[in-house]
């Protein structure tokens, strides 16, 4: 089966050729110039300043014409940027073939340069082209060679003496030719071969990461199905054991109280699992992306005001600090407030009685940034790349602090990452953690 590159592939791979033509252009100017200024060769320095000029001069022309096409994956955009390349390498060889013909034919140690666009042909079309540009290049490298040995085209030597072995020599030219013509070749098969291997592992790679998508897409929507329908039974035995447990109908002893306020307890973390889970595989599932503008100083306030009675009953310090000068955000205004609150909330969780939590926020013309820090359990090093992963809870907490999923922060930073923003994390255990988010300003 036959792999070939897509047409957006293909056409950042042209750019790279394009971006290599520019070195071209810098490598022969300034090997030129360092010919002319240190060697004592004799070569018409005129003319191959002039050839790097049109080399330049092309390479312009092919980033103009291939532009737009950029975005384009149709059919007809992938043959044209298929011949686009095939009349780089054609011209590139012709350039190639009249800087060598006016620096010493071959005298200049400069041939090897046809075998890398063969090799760039190799990496970038199919076996069939690459053997088109290989034999295009040793004809046209055997036709000058020969023409200039059989007098037909004059041989412009850059050393008199080498010239007189060589040149004239039959032998010699024989050899070089034929060496040129089976390296050329051998190369090119060597460097097809591999293409074409690299492009069957890349295409299935692909395919497995499609397929993957696809099951995860599967999952995403049975787990909302499935949640969903949880829902709406949590939600009656909650308010039904609400009814009990305020003794609405008839008077409850105190032994069975327990039971029962531990049961609506567990009801309500159980909920608030649901209701994580839900909103994650919801954002994982839809793009839809709502943004209002709203005052951000409001939501920060906000957060700070519903959770003193937290912190209060943990005897922890909480201040706030707000540096905010225009505090218009456009956004969705309850995911923003989620993941202030969810920071805040933590922050005060790990956090032993007298300890300390701040929450700050500053923003300038960019961005919003908003600080969380604790002196609390902190989080050890070997969990810090994994807390923001579904279900991870760290090492040092998760059998002392039973009271999480481990969901918190993986919405966190889906909610961060739908607004464009990132966030980060930094702890060492015993001293406290520090989540920093920071929100850019979104084009409307
Ligand atoms: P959880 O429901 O367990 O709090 P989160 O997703 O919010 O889930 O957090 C994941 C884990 O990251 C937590 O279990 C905890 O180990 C760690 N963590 C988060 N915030 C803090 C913090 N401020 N201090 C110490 N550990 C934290």
């Amino acid at each position: 089966m036959i792999y070939h590159l897509d047409s957006e592939n293909l056409t950042s791979k042209v750019f790279w050729l394009c971006n290599l033509r520019w070195f071209a252009v810098v490598g022969i100017l300034l090997s030129t110039l360092i010919t002319m200024l240190f060697l004592n060769l004799h070569i018409n320095f005129l003319v191959l300043f002039l050839i790097a000029g049109f080399l330049f001069l092309s390479n312009i022309i092919y980033i103009f014409f291939l532009h737009p096409f950029l975005s384009k994956g149709d059919k007809s955009s992938l043959i044209k940027v298929r011949n686009s390349i095939n009349i780089q390498i054609f011209s590139d060889f012709i350039f190639l073939t009249l800087l060598l013909h006016y620096s010493g034919g071959i005298e200049n140690p400069f041939i090897i340069f046809y075998i890398f666009h063969m090799i760039i042909s190799s990496i970038l079309l199919s076996r069939k082209w690459t053997y088109i540009h290989t034999t295009i290049g040793i004809l046209l490298f055997t036709s000058l060679a020969l023409s200039e040995y059989l007098g037909i085209i004059p041989h412009y030597s850059i050393n008199k003496y080498i010239s007189s072995l060589i040149q004239n020599d039959p032998h010699y030219l024989f050899s070089a030719l034929l060496i040129f013509i089976v390296t050329s070749y051998l190369v090119v098969y060597i460097t097809s071969s591999l293409a074409a291997r690299l492009r069957i592992v890349e295409q299935k790679l692909k395919a497995a990461n499609s397929d993957l998508m696809e099951k995860d897409q599967i999952k995403n929507e049975y787990v909302i199905r499935v949640t969903h329908d949880i829902k709406g039974h949590i939600a009656a035995i909650k308010s039904n054991l609400e009814v009990v447990n305020k003794q609405l109908v008839a008077p409850v002893d105190s032994q069975n109280l327990t039971f029962i306020e531990k049961a609506y307890n567990r009801t309500q973390k159980l909920n608030e699992f649901i209701y994580d889970l839900l909103t994650l595989t919801n954002m994982r599932l839809n793009n839809k992306f709502d943004k209002q503008p709203f005052d951000i100083l409001k939501v920060l306030t906000s957060v700070v005001n519903s959770n003193k009675l937290f912190a209060d009953s943990k005897h922890i310090s909480y201040t706030k600090e707000f540096n905010i000068t225009n505090p218009q955000y456009s956004g969705i205004e309850s995911s923003i407030e989620e993941v202030i609150n969810n920071l805040v909330q933590n922050a005060i969780k790990y956090t032993p009685e007298n300890g300390s939590v701040s929450l700050q926020a500053s923003s300038d013309e960019n961005e919003f940034t908003i600080l969380v820090s604790d002196t609390g359990y902190g989080i050890p090093e070997s969990d810090l790349p994994f807390i923001f992963d579904e279900f991870f809870r760290a090492s040092n907490i998760k059998f002392s602090i039973k009271d999480g999923t481990g969901l918190g922060l993986s919405l966190v930073k889906a909610i961060v990452e739908r607004h464009k923003g990132t966030i980060s994390a930094e702890s060492v255990v015993g001293e406290g953690s520090k989540f920093v988010v920071h929100l850019p300003h979104l084009s409307p």
